[in-house]
């Protein structure tokens, strides 16, 4: 279910004593939380999940090659430039609304997504991480709290902050590694960090009873179908070595303003075949609980990950009832005639004539 947010904020506005520049701060007409349910790899059982989008200031890095948030979040600030200034009790204005306007669904997760590093006192000021984190130890229904964070804003004074306000419940802090080899990581896709860092932050987290999500993406530009998926599946096996507790795979789709974007246009560039996730989820079934990221996203991406016609809604469900009960039948039993090009193609890629 997804609520208008301007509806939401007209129902709540008065209750949380908040002027109109707060409803101006959400993006006007778009969504800013969503319930699902998720699988908790904790518990080994589903859970329903309240994801909140805060809308910061984006990601202090800004320079990877598919990400398209902070284009999107620059826009936002433009078209209210002068009117308003984020302040942390706005940030923690829009979590409070977001579990009051979910209490009967009674969510134990809640994801906090704010486009950059939650960790980053530049994204997200140290009053507001400390209220939120406050504000989820004070709520009987949610056990566990995710963020994400560059490694480098993740460190023992950061996750302590958090840990004492959340009085015992579950952290958990998705990292983006993306790649394992170095110039995947760095050149193709400009993440700007070594797996030294990564090790370090995973490390920390370790140290401070924080579970770690490790994101992993499938397809940087620049590499073949057949190299994008035996890099995300040395990636997995490294990031559980390193000791995340899950991975997650993220799935290249085209946001518009981006380098990925331009290299689309001119043709020389596809999200992966939705063949090569289901490939990578079986090659990497044993090294740890691994998930499929959103195909969807803020801003919405023009293209992503697909197979023919016939087959991509079937498939990508399948991946969606994998997600939910982690069960790789529900993979193995789906088929098409298009993957025998698939497979084709994948093979031609490792051994070109
Ligand atoms: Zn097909």
């Amino acid at each position: 279910m997804v609520i208008n947010l301007i509806n939401a904020v007209a129902q709540s506005l008065n209750f949380l004593g908040l002027g109109e520049g707060f409803i101006k701060l959400a993006l006007p007409g778009e969504e800013f939380y969503d319930l699902d349910d998720i699988y908790d790899v904790f518990s080994s059982q589903q859970k329903k999940r309240l994801t909140l989008l805060l809308p910061g200031y984006g990601c202090a890095w800004g320079k990877c090659t598919m990400c398209g948030f902070g284009k999107k979040l620059a826009e936002v600030h433009r078209q209210y430039h002068g009117l308003l200034r984020i302040e942390a009790n706005d940030f923690v204005a829009f979590c409070r609304m977001a579990i009051m306007l979910s209490v009967k669904q009674q969510p134990q997760w809640l994801y906090v997504y704010n486009g950059g590093s939650f960790l980053n006192v530049k994204e997200i000021p140290l009053a507001a991480q400390i209220a939120i984190a406050r504000l989820i130890g004070q709520q009987e229904n949610i056990d566990s709290l995710f963020i994400e964070s560059r490694p480098e804003f993740v460190n023992s004074l950061s996750l302590a902050r958090l840990a004492d306000e959340l009085k015992g419940k579950t952290l958990e802090i998705g990292i983006g590694l993306e790649a394992f080899t170095d110039r995947v990581r760095e050149v193709l896709i400009r993440k700007g960090f070594s797996r030294g860092d990564y090790e370090r932050a995973v490390g920390v987290c370790k140290n401070r009873g924080v579970k770690a999500l490790t994101y992993v993406f499938l397809k940087p530009l620049g590499l073949t179908e057949a190299e994008a998926i035996d890099e995300a599946v040395r990636t997995i096996e490294y990031a559980f070595e390193a000791g995340t507790d899950e991975a997650s795979l993220s799935c290249a789709f085209i946001q518009s303003c981006t380098p990925m974007h331009e290299v689309y246009l001119a043709g020389k560039f596809t999200p992966p075949r939705l063949w090569s996730v289901v490939e990578v989820l079986k090659q990497t079934k044993d090294f740890g609980p691994v998930r499929v990221g959103s195909f969807d996203d803020e801003p919405p991406p023009i293209a992503g990950p697909k197979n023919c016609d016939v087959c991509s809604r079937s498939v990508e469900m399948a991946i969606g009832r994998y997600n939910l009960s982690r069960n790789l039948n529900e993979l193995t039993n789906v088929s098409c005639q298009c993957r025998n090009d698939w497979q084709k193609e994948i093979n031609n890629q490792k051994s070109p004539s």
